[in-house]
């Protein structure tokens, strides 16, 4: 029998993943609060519903692709999803969100009588159109089990990270390692810069020595090293900075919680937050670089001037 999929968020993740489950042969039925997403998802064979909850109804499994935990546990809430849905329904948020509302999601669906998994995501709109992107899972092991023939039609891996919340920690984890690489690697080009040090000839020795990782070798913040970097197109993203801006906040509000004497990762959150609200807002996160040269100015003409 063919499964039924209730795909709830059809925005720029959501719309062509929905769409892949539809190439596979699965039976899907969405909503969005937005007209034009919607029609899109229906043109790709996405069936409409009118609400969220009357496509949950029938689901045998419900997966959610929304921008934050609010908009996840009011959808759950009294009257919602959880309710609308036959007992034992498998619900998979793939949503970015915080983790303590991530548990509190997968508390909810459990005490409705539901399955639940967090399945967060990275690789992208490239990555949900390809369907290559990658899944980190959190939730108990059969749930993961009945998920995993749909994560592998929308994504290439899917890792099971662990409990309740798992999926969103590893996420905020790795996330936070890119923020704070990204800027490290921006900061040594605008230092190698005042210091006289070509771009290449920094990125010549730091690749192949231990300054080496994803945000020097595959997202390089200055044009030329790496072609298809953003870098090399205006920084156009890629990854947007919004994005990274949500992903660090939501890191910065775990680090906070637990106490952990995190400076970089807190410090990365706030360079960010404030160049996705200015110049980043619909820049590659990469382009941060550029902030960071444009602060240094003076310093930098400093340095050059300390060295003629
Ligand atoms: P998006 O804003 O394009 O899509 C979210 C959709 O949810 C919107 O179309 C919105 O109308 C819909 N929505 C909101 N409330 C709703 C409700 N109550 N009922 C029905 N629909 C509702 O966002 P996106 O870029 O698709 O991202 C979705 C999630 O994936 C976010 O949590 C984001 O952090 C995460 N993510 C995004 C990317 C990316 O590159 N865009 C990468 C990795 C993870």
């Amino acid at each position: 029998m063919t499964t039924t999929v209730a795909f709830i968020g059809l925005g720029h993740m959501g719309g062509p993943m929905a769409a892949n489950l539809v190439s596979a042969g699965y039976r899907v039925l969405g909503h969005d609060l937005v007209e034009s997403c919607l029609s899109a998802a229906v043109a790709a064979g996405v069936e409409a519903a009118r609400s969220a909850a009357e496509a949950a109804a029938v689901a045998d499994v419900v997966i959610t692709m929304l921008p934050a935990g609010r908009h996840v546990l009011s959808l759950y809430g009294p009257e919602g999803l959880l309710a609308a849905a036959r007992p034992g329904t498998l619900f998979v948020d793939c949503s970015t969100i915080d983790v303590a509302d991530s548990r509190a999601a997968h508390a909810a669906a459990e005490a409705a009588g539901h399955r639940s998994l967090d399945a967060p995501v990275s690789g992208g709109v490239v990555g949900a159109e390809a369907g290559t992107l990658t899944f980190m899972a959190g939730g108990e092991e059969g749930a993961f089990a009945q998920a995993e023939p749909l994560l592998a039609v929308m994504g290439k891996k899917a890792v099971h990270c662990g409990d309740a919340g798992a999926g969103q920690a590893a996420k905020i984890c790795n996330n936070m390692i890119l923020g704070v690489s990204m800027i490290a690697v921006s900061e040594a080009f605008v230092l190698a810069e005042s210091l006289g040090l070509s771009d290449q000839a920094l990125y010549d020795v730091a690749s192949a020595a231990s300054g080496q990782c994803w945000a020097l070798t595959v997202n390089c913040p200055v044009p030329g090293p790496v072609p298809a970097s953003p870098a090399n197109r205006d920084y156009r993203p890629g990854f947007a900075a919004p994005l990274m801006a949500k992903d660090l906040q939501l890191a910065a509000n775990s680090l906070r919680a637990g106490g952990i004497d995190a400076e970089l990762g807190l410090r990365a959150a706030e360079l960010y937050a404030r160049f996705a609200e200015g110049p980043g807002a619909d820049q590659d996160f990469s382009g941060i670089v550029r902030a960071i040269r444009a602060a240094s100015s003076n310093t930098t003409d400093a340095l050059k001037g300390s060295t003629t």
